[in-house]
């Protein structure tokens, strides 16, 4: 239904304001909505009429705000939930005339939109700065990638790792797209179905763009990635020349701080079924391993907690250099392990979080070292938060 006459008729993208985390919780994995409040309050510092305010959301998006996330949205609009957000907002701009608040334009959207060039004083973003939250115009393009030549050549096993997701770590503009968090949000993307969508693997890069490797869509940005390091996963294979087993990389994923995952097979954990795995895969547990890293100040600290899979998990540590034997892992109980240690899943499978520095820290000082790992007390399994 079209505004009143007397008010400016609004349509907000909630899902771009509640994880956006350059908003106050700055830098908080997760949707908040103090964050929705705070472009609110902005939108109307900036225009003196009253609003009409339509809220679109990501449906199911409002239960992640809480257990009454319908009602608390409701408080500053009407409350639209749609199965695909960034289109319905584009609608009620084209239909309704609509003046849109959104983070920025989907180059999915932008497709099938393109009229958008032709009205862009409808569209409005946020930025977050010195003075607080300000409204300002969205441009109809993004900005064009900087592409400065040269740049520091990183290691030729580096190089490789990444090649096949499209990735030049030789780029300023892929090593900011590694130095961020994405989110899809395809309906029934398998990548899209753990932590309402944030990506636990890397992305694939496509004309300087990120991509889901689930889906092939353009991925939405969270933010800034946090304190990160790569886990890597690897199996064991004895090499045709009798020399003896090789490792042999399965899959690599960013472990950020605050942001534990699950290592298992199938949706909605970091999957290690993937296509090249070996048939003993199948060992390992739907959710057989949950891996959390927490970074406080300059103190990191990884944990491991079993998950009760049926073929266990076991610590290896290593100490002045050299690896330990394999030990059981109580099921349920939170592990600290070191950088360089390793897990081993099923007794096959094995991980290590590397000591790899391309993915750098936004936030905090990069010292890296397992030095900052200092020892605290073992604590007690608590149940993970639930996605
Ligand atoms: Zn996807």
């Amino acid at each position: 239904m079209p505004a009143a006459d007397d008010q400016v008729p609004v349509a907000l993208d909630v899902a771009g304001a509640v994880y956006d985390r350059r908003l106050w919780p700055h830098g908080a994995p997760g949707p908040h909505l103090p964050r929705l409040e705070q472009v609110i309050r902005a939108w109307h510092t900036r225009t003196v009429a009253v609003s009409d305010l339509v809220l679109v959301a990501q449906r199911g998006l409002p239960q992640a705000l809480g257990r009454d996330g319908d009602a608390l949205l409701a408080q500053y609009g009407r409350v639209l939930e749609d199965d695909d957000a960034p289109n319905r907002l584009l609608e009620l701009a084209r239909d309704e005339g609509r003046h849109v608040l959104l983070r920025k334009h989907r180059e999915s959207a932008r497709r099938r939109h393109s009229w958008i060039r032709q009205r862009h004083e409808l569209f409005h973003t946020w930025e977050s700065g010195g003075g607080g939250v300000r409204i300002v115009p969205l441009p109809a393009h993004p900005p064009a990638p900087a592409r400065p030549p040269g740049g520091r050549r990183s290691g030729a096993q580096e190089l490789a790792a990444f090649r096949a997701l499209g990735l030049d770590l030789n780029l300023p503009s892929h090593r900011e797209i590694l130095n961020t968090e994405w989110r899809c949000e395809t309906d029934r993307c398998e990548y899209a179905e753990a932590h309402q969508g944030v990506l636990l693997v890397w992305p694939e890069v496509r004309d300087d763009r990120a991509v889901c490797p689930g889906c092939g869509e353009e991925l939405d940005e969270v933010g800034p990635r946090r304190y990160t390091r790569e886990v890597r996963v690897f199996v064991m294979e004895d090499r045709k020349d009798g020399k003896g087993p090789r490792e042999r990389t399965l899959l690599m994923f960013p472990l950020e701080a605050d942001v534990p995952v699950v290592l298992g097979r199938g949706p909605g954990v970091v999957n290690l079924a993937v296509e090249v795995a070996p048939p003993y895969i199948d060992r390992v547990s739907r959710s057989h391993l949950l891996l959390r890293l927490a970074a406080e100040g300059s103190v990191r600290v990884a944990w491991a907690t079993d998950l009760g899979s049926t073929n266990g998990s076991r610590h290896a540590q290593r100490k002045s250099g050299s690896l330990g034997r394999p030990v059981d892992m109580t099921a349920k109980r939170e592990y600290q392990f070191g950088f360089k240690d390793r897990i081993v899943l099923a007794n096959r499978v094995w991980m290590e979080i590397t000591d790899r520095k391309f993915v750098l820290p936004m936030h905090m000082p990069e010292s890296g070292d397992p030095a900052d790992i200092r020892p605290t007390a073992t604590t007690t399994y608590t149940e993970p938060p639930s996605a």
